[in-house]
């Protein structure tokens, strides 16, 4: 194993620990919202403040969903660090440049296959 790739392995635990903390506390606040929201049943219709709470429970839970999703990829991305196999981009099998996998070391694809990828999907 080379240093980079030691690097790498430090930047992935890194990442998983942050991301664990956000999903911590998007968890007790989305929590948190529910349990109002069920003590204090407002009409959201009329009531400029339950409105606004309603969006920003919407949001935290795009947030925390999101969160999840990254740290399952994370999970995946160590796995794959493990195995050597970290770095190969999944759909053409070239190396993945580093600096994509510095900003992005869950990243699973090189920039022209995920960039392919998600092309015809976004309509
Ligand atoms: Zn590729």
């Amino acid at each position: 194993m080379t240093s980079a790739d030691d690097d790498l392995v430090v930047l992935v635990e890194e990442r998983l620990r942050e991301l664990e903390a956000q999903r911590a506390s998007l968890r007790s606040d989305v929590e948190q919202m529910r349990v109002s929201r069920s003590l204090d049943f407002t009409d959201d219709e009329h009531d400029p403040e339950g409105s606004t709470v309603s969006l920003d429970h919407a949001r935290d839970r795009a947030l925390l969903a999101a969160t999840e999703q990254t740290l399952a990829e994370l999970v995946a991305a160590r796995e794959r660090l493990a195995a050597g196999s970290f770095g190969r981009c999944e759909g053409c099998g070239e190396a993945i440049p580093e600096e994509r996998l510095r900003a992005r070391p869950e990243a699973r694809y090189c920039i022209s296959c995920a960039s392919r990828q998600a092309g015809p999907r976004r309509r």
